[in-house]
């Protein structure tokens, strides 16, 4: 086969304004730590980066569990790990959907040969605990797991009410914090969350690749109590464990330089504080809102239940969807997400992560798209730009 070289030129990708539902912008120092030079994974230096990351990544999670690591994969990877090392062929899992991912955790729950309880809420709200109550009434189910932050419609479910659910009938309480963690206050261990997983491109904007997870004691007791092999070999937590932990027994090879972006995004979450990234997330969502609901838009999800990170817009009536989306990648270099299943169509997911969660995101895209809407025929109102700047 012939192949000119000339064909394959050096590729520049534009610089954008991630506001979609990740990835998000991910800051300089992060992409220079993972231009470092490649070194061997049981190198000592390595070795102590791996350490260092996992203590990084326990302040994250305001955790104390011995196994909070980085798997290899994006966080449909730290999903899939967390089901398949939790579910052993028919055991009974409670799976809360509200979203794309909560249909995602039924999928790979019935792929394991798990028995599926599937509780379905309303998509743009939050998950309603007493929907699970009553379904697992006089159940003894294995396992008991929902989505923090749907970031297919943008709504929140209250983690403490679901752990007291988890509590009563014993279950394992599996939370996605895909979404969540980085931008809200998730402490897994007052909240008594036995396992949690997250990925590294939202609000810890680090580019996609790792994915967060810690296994709580009684996620490491059903471990160790297993029958069956996990189904993965590749996520069996089991060994992962052996290879993070003193023994750094050999399973595969750490993806070294995600690794050193991933540290070096954790540094940058501990110099800023909790709170203070926390507070950040809130008041930007706050001051787009503000702006938006003043030019005539409306929100999806009712206040109390909205995330910070991610926004889900109604698009107006006679509004095209993907032009809109379109001008404002080509015009402005800023990209927003579409609507997902139900939900494609109606709605625009705009982004606040990480990274991308400053004052600049919201007026920028504020400006941009009170721009783009007047050349589709929809008049907003003015003053979104005050409005935004007043909160
Ligand atoms: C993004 C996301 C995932 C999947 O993560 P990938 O990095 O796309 O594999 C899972 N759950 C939630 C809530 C998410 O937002």
């Amino acid at each position: 086969m012939n192949l000119s070289i000339n064909d394959f030129k050096y590729t520049y990708p534009s610089e954008r304004l991630l506001m979609g539902p990740g990835p998000s912008n991910v800051a300089p120092r992060v992409l220079q730590a993972m231009a470092n030079p490649c070194i061997g994974h049981l190198d000592p230096q390595f070795l102590a980066i791996m350490d260092e990351t996992q203590q990084l990544l326990r302040f994250l999670f305001q955790t104390k569990n011995p196994l909070t690591i980085p798997v290899s994969g994006t966080g449909s990877a730290g999903m899939e790990t967390c089901l398949v090392n939790m579910i052993e062929p028919g055991d009974e899992a409670v799976i809360c959907v509200n979203g794309v991912f909560g249909v995602r955790m039924t999928e790979i729950v019935q792929r394991i040969g798990g028995k599926l309880l599937r509780v379905d809420g309303e998509w743009g709200r939050a998950m309603d605990p007493d929907l699970v109550r009553r379904a697992i009434k006089g159940k003894q189910p294995k396992m008991l797991a929902v989505v923090h932050g749907e970031t297919s419609t943008g709504a929140f479910s209250d983690l403490a009410e679901f752990a007291s659910i988890a509590r009563e009938c014993g279950a394992i309480y599996v939370v996605d914090m895909v979404t969540t963690l980085g931008g809200m206050n998730v402490p897994i261990d007052d909240l008594n969350i036995d396992v949690a997983y997250s990925g590294t491109q939202k609000c810890i904007s680090c580019p996609p690749g790792l994915s967060p997870i810690s296994f709580g004691p009684k996620a490491m007791e059903a471990l160790d109590k297993r029958k069956t092999p996990v189904v993965s070999w590749y996520l069996d937590m089991g060994m992962v464990k052996s290879y993070w932990g003193n023994e750094r027994k050999y399973h595969h090879t750490a993806p070294i330089n995600m690794t050193y972006g991933f540290r070096e995004a954790l540094r940058i979450i501990a110099e800023e504080g909790l709170q203070t990234r926390f507070e950040r997330h809130l008041k930007h969502h706050r001051a787009l809102v503000a702006g938006l609901e003043t030019m005539g838009l409306s929100m999806l999800v009712p206040e109390k239940e909205r995330l910070p990170m991610l926004n889900a817009i109604k698009i107006p009536e006679g509004v095209d969807d993907l032009q809109v989306r379109r001008a404002l990648l080509n015009g402005f270099g800023i990209e927003i997400g579409a609507g997902l299943g139900p939900l494609a169509g109606k709605i625009w997911r705009v982004g606040l992560m990480g990274h991308t969660s400053t004052m600049r995101s919201v007026l920028l895209f504020l400006t941009a798209l009170e721009t783009v809407l007047k050349s589709q025929g929809f008049k907003a109102r003015p003053g979104a730009i005050e409005a935004a700047t007043a909160v």
